[in-house]
């Protein structure tokens, strides 16, 4: 079974998306714990979210994807926006624990000339001050694009951080197809040695999920911006084989494409169609 969703809005809360989920055919989905752009966070209603897990059992909905607001920079240069990552982080995964057993997925943050190296140090540094033994959430590290001074560019950028993590184990990679692919690896023409090199580098029991975007542009052009699947230079035939990947079969894919729900309805089909069951 390919478990598969999209990006919702938490706009009306969790039972909202679950239904939402489920009437354009998704099996999981993400969101994001509070505006993306970062603010308060809007009050979780427990009756809401318990409505939601009996929903989303009854309906075979799993694998709830958290994301971090993209304002989220654990590495900045300034201690304000750096002690409101903290905060940030903190406040969400207090909140996650109502939905046990969930991921919550970041952007390793920018860097902003202090340098990759000064960058990974201030990015363990911040998941040593919020990570809890307690916790049932899982912490995922996005695949970046390297736009700018993006840290994660590469599978030895995010080794390091997990390397300074003391609470490691309870931490992942989400890998971002368009990110990947912006990011210098040939995910179309090489997908086995890009995994190769993923499990050498990272290791494959990391990886916890998967971000599927096609992308506007070309290999290594560090830019993220992504495309609807099969209308970028990804195309349709490598997510095929990405989503078949005897490696990556039973993750959770998530579609951040540009589109409404109507359009993802029709991608969520479209890569179903060409899953193979067996
Ligand atoms: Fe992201
Ligand atoms: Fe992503
Ligand atoms: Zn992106």
């Amino acid at each position: 079974m390919l478990r598969i969703g999209c990006h919702l809005s938490s706009a009306k809360g969790f039972l909202s998306m679950a239904q939402t989920a489920d009437s354009i055919g998704a099996n999981t989905f993400q969101f994001f714990t509070r505006n993306p752009r970062g603010g308060a966070a809007k009050e979780w209603k427990p009756e809401d979210v318990e409505e939601m897990l009996m929903f989303a059992a009854k309906k075979d909905i799993s694998h709830f994807l958290a994301h971090a607001p993209y304002t989220l920079n654990a590495c900045g240069k300034d201690d304000k926006v750096r002690r409101f990552a903290l905060e940030t982080m903190k406040d969400d995964l207090k909140r996650l624990e109502m939905l046990p057993g969930c991921m919550y997925n970041f952007h390793p943050g920018s860097h902003v000339q202090q340098g990759a190296r000064k960058g990974i140090e201030l990015i363990t540094d911040a998941l040593n001050h919020v990570l809890t033994k307690e916790q049932s959430t899982t912490v995922l590290l996005e695949t970046m694009s390297g736009k700018g001074s993006e840290v994660g560019r590469s599978f030895e950028e995010l080794r390091s951080i997990l390397d300074g993590v003391e609470l490691s184990h309870i931490m992942g990679v989400c890998l971002d197809t368009c990110h990947v692919w912006d990011g210098g690896y040939d995910i179309v023409g090489e997908l086995d040695r890009v995994l190769e090199e993923f499990d050498k580098i990272v290791g494959m029991e990391r990886l916890k999920a998967v971000h599927l975007n096609d992308s506007k542009n070309c290999m290594g052009s560090h830019k993220d911006r992504h495309e609807k699947i099969g209308q970028g230079n990804i195309g349709l035939g490598a997510f095929r084989r990405i989503i078949n990947h005897p490696r990556l079969k039973g993750l959770p894919f998530y579609l951040e494409t540009p589109n409404e729900l109507q359009g993802y309805q029709a991608e969520i089909a479209l890569l179903q169609g060409i899953y193979d069951e067996a």
